[in-house]
């Protein structure tokens, strides 16, 4: 394998429990980092901004909170986990005059420092620490005993340690406990955004979209299409997560499996893989990243419409609906 995985046995959890941690940001990621790390037995405080929301819910779960500039300035291991739009202000303002030689900026994303809108003095260590999972499901499997697995990588080292402080800290996380990768900035940041824009959250909504509209259009009832384009999707996506396509195709009809191979490359074709490679290559010459800055700098015009029209969507509707008799879902 041309990659690095890293366990338990690999990490040194004294370096992490050695320092002084603040988690700046208190929200998916910032809770997740601050109560694993915390629960690690690590020294833990969290940074918030004035009148943020977020200050009773982090004094209920037992963490320490202040200002972000005086989480900055006690710690030497500073997390930045505000959203990736606002990190530039955030870093500039109320973090980068709280650096001092030695410490460590990480971070669980590498947008701002691979796209360089963030550029830190040399004499700090620059390492990431990105969970590849949403942060209530972090804190969930860690809870559970076991953990997200994360990337981790080095920009700066200026310490000499830094690949071993990104290490122990994953391992407060508890992302040691399933498997850590080795990688770059780069990597980290370009995967990381084609992954979500193609495939996870821009590929998925739109495929079962197109599926349910397909459907309706033809005059199918919308609650059956709901069940059979969405609903089902989490049940086959849970298979391949457990056990593979292999078991997924096993699991399902060979009437199923036969419809896959014979739909499935007319659906995502030539013209969608050409698509692919152009959504890759604006992200990688970072004309989506400017276009994204650029829209939250017009306060998120751009992406409130969309919102504005999935809300509004029928599917969304009727799903509202049939999730009522799931009383599970809570
Ligand atoms: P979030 O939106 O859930 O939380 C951000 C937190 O920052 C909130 O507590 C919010 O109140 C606070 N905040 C907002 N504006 C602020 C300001 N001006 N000053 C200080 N605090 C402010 O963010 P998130 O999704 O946890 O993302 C944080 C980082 O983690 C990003 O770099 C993101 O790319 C990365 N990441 C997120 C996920 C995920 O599942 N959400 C997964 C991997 C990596
Ligand atoms: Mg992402
Ligand atoms: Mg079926």
């Amino acid at each position: 394998m041309a990659v690095t995985i890293l366990y338990e046995r690999d990490a040194d959890p004294s370096i992490i429990k050695d320092k002084k941690i603040a988690i700046i940001g208190y929200g998916s990621q910032g809770h997740a980092h601050a109560l694993n790390l915390r629960d690690s037995g690590c020294d833990v405080r969290v940074g918030l901004r004035e009148g943020s929301k977020s200050r009773a819910a982090a004094e209920e779960a037992g963490l320490k909170t202040m200002s972000i500039e005086d989480a900055c300035e006690e710690a030497d291991l500073i997390m930045v986990l505000v959203p990736d739009e606002l990190q530039p202000k955030v870093y500039e303002e109320q973090i980068a005059p709280h650096l001092r030689a030695g410490d460590t900026l990480a971070f669980a994303h590498g947008f701002n420092v691979h796209y360089g809108y963030i550029v830190p003095p040399e004499d700090v260590n620059v390492i990431m620490c990105a969970p590849k999972g949403p942060g209530h499901i972090v804190r969930r499997q860690y809870q559970e005993g076991s953990g997200v697995p994360d990337l981790i990588c080095v920009q700066q080292d200026a310490t000499g340690d830094a690949w071993d402080v990104a290490l122990a800290y994953a391992w407060g996380v508890g992302g040691t406990r399933s498997g850590v990768i080795k990688a770059t900035f780069k990597e980290e940041t370009e995967e990381d955004l084609f992954g979500e824009q193609a495939v996870l959250c821009g590929g998925v909504v739109e495929l079962v979209k197109a599926g349910f509209e397909t459907l309706v259009d033809a005059g199918y009832p919308p609650e059956l299409a709901y069940f059979e384009c969405y609903h089902e999707m989490k049940m086959i996506v849970d298979l391949m997560y457990e056990s593979g396509i292999h078991f997924m195709n096993h699991s399902i009809s060979n009437t199923a499996e036969y419809g896959e191979y014979y739909a499935g490359p007319k659906v995502i074709n030539e013209q969608s893989r050409k698509a692919m490679k152009e959504i890759l290559a604006r992200i990688q010459d970072g004309t989506f990243a400017t276009e994204f800055m650029d829209d939250c700098a017009n306060g998120h015009k751009w992406l409130l419409e969309h919102r504005q029209a999935i809300n509004d969507h029928e599917i969304e509707q009727v799903g509202a609906n049939i999730r009522k008799m799931f009383t599970w879902l809570g």
